[in-house]
């Protein structure tokens, strides 16, 4: 429909309401605005399509189930007016006063694949749109429905409060990223900084909050207060992020995060990127970009938990960004992807700025000269069932970390080795269980496949062993040609 009719309809100068234009940014948000006109009546208005679909509701959008108002189709009127409140002088346009009466989001049922804006609007066409409406006074399940009585006039009936709902994703296996070597720039993509912390699921169930790693360990009695600003959100919801502390500088720093529990450094921070499931209704199937917005905006400000930003389009300029701040990396995300749960996808990409591998321990030397505790930790990554030898490392500790490493190493010793083609090292080798793993930055892959270089990173300890393989390294070329 456009502005055209909304505009001829008022002069802007004689009017304190906004001239407006069609807007880019698509969200959905609803209002309902009251509006003591010539008759009072209540302004029930959608974004759709860059513009607010209107209907003006003379007794009011129904709070009973089962009740049916009518609803009359209006003009539709630009983004800005969903803020609009004041006195419409009179001799014009709909004169008298108007006061924002609720708002909040909508969702449509039935969304596949398909962008919700686009449900939406075949639901305008065919007279039939369900929605879902979080709002202060507005909640649950509603219908709009096109009736016979002429081109305009509809019903604005509110269902049965439903049990409708998909139950909440319970145990959740976040959706993983591959590896790729070079940033690139694309349309409908999104880049966000990669936060080098413990990736962690949020499941807040009203004041019940668990909050766990990749492989179901809770975080709860180690970062108490993420948990409680989760329970103070007071919503039904599932969130995927990053906790990590960050520094004087800003930047996130894995030690300060590890040693957060006992030391209290630094600023605890939830890094939050994607809302799957929102007061009884499953997300995941949204597009990326849309579920973002839904986050962002329900999300109040506190200093525990914070909204992933992103850029759209330019990650070149990005990742050599976050190259120059000292940053781990980017991920790139294709905005229209869907959440997949567990899968290691090609939609999201991470981009790092140093070749950094994940290890499993498998043993350590004696140390040599004055250095106490080990001298290298042996390294393996698992090819199928069999942890390979890949490399050791005796870089990258302090003497409190050589410590504090060397008594976590203590409880794995054991008798054989874990390598199915166990190193010879020139130092004699005490071989562990393989159940700790570890990170280190390195030069490259040699032709016999070790690490050339490796140094320690840091400890690896919300990594699953069994997991950890050798990462490749995609070409990015490759693989957004061939996706899908
Ligand atoms: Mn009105």
């Amino acid at each position: 429909m456009g502005l055209e009719t909304y505009q001829k309809k008022r002069k802007f100068n004689a009017t304190p309401e906004p001239k407006g234009e069609i807007a880019k940014r698509r969200e959905s948000r609803f209002v309902v605005q009251k509006h003591a006109a010539t008759h009072l009546h209540y302004d029930f208005r959608l974004e759709s399509g860059g513009v607010l679909k209107s209907w003006a509701v003379p007794k009011g959008p129904p709070l009973d189930p089962k009740d049916k108002r009518l609803a009359v189709m209006v003009e539709d009127h630009p983004i800005e007016y969903q803020k609009f409140e004041g006195v419409i002088p009179e001799g014009n346009y709909g004169a008298g006063t108007v006061e924002i009466w609720d708002k909040g989001h909508y969702f449509t049922l039935n969304v596949n694949k398909e962008r919700q804006e686009k449900t939406v609007e075949e639901g305008l066409k065919q007279g039939h749109l369900d929605l879902i409406l979080e709002g202060e006074k507005l909640k649950g399940e509603y219908t709009l429905v096109k009736t016979k009585l002429s081109e305009k006039s509809w019903l604005l009936i509110k269902k049965e409060d439903p049990y409708l709902a998909v139950e909440m994703p319970k145990q959740v296996k976040p959706m993983l990223a591959t590896l790729v070597g070079e940033p690139f720039d694309k349309d409908s993509w999104l880049f966000e900084m990669k936060i080098d912390g413990y990736r962690a699921i949020a499941e807040v169930n009203g004041a019940e909050v668990n909050l766990y790693s990749r492989n179901f360990n809770s975080f709860n009695n180690q970062y108490p207060q993420i948990v409680d600003s989760l329970r103070n959100l007071g919503k039904v919801a599932v969130l995927d992020g990053e906790i990590a502390v960050v520094d004087n500088e800003g930047k996130p720093s894995f030690q300060l995060l590890q040693n957060y529990p006992r030391e209290q450094t630094g600023n605890l921070i939830y890094f939050i990127f994607d809302l799957l499931y929102l007061n009884k209704r499953d997300l995941q199937a949204l597009p990326l970009t849309e579920r973002k917005n839904i986050l962002r905006q329900n999300l109040p400000p506190s200093p525990f938990l914070k909204f992933t930003d992103h850029i759209e389009k330019n990650g070149t300029a990005f990742f050599n960004a976050a190259k120059e701040k000292g940053l781990e990396g980017i991920m790139a995300k294709d905005g229209k992807s869907p959440y997949r749960q567990g899968k290691r996808t090609k939609e999201w990409l991470k981009i790092k700025t140093t070749r950094v591998q994940e290890a499993v321990i498998g043993g350590f030397t004696q140390p040599k000269g004055k250095r106490g505790y080990f001298g290298a930790l042996i390294l393996g990554v698992y090819e199928g069932n069999n942890l390979v030898y890949v490399g050791h490392t005796g870089s990258g500790f302090e003497e409190k970390s050589l410590e504090e490493t060397f008594e976590k190493l203590k409880r794995k010793i054991s008798p054989v080795s874990p390598f199915k083609n166990p190193p010879k090292p020139n130092a004699p080798v005490t071989w562990l269980r393989p159940e700790m793993a570890c990170e280190v930055k390195y030069q490259e892959w040699t032709k016999d496949g070790h690490l050339r270089m490796p140094i320690f990173l840091r400890m690896r300890e919300d990594k699953p062993p069994k997991e950890i393989g050798r990462e490749k390294i995609l070409s990015t070329k490759e693989i957004l040609k061939g996706k899908k």
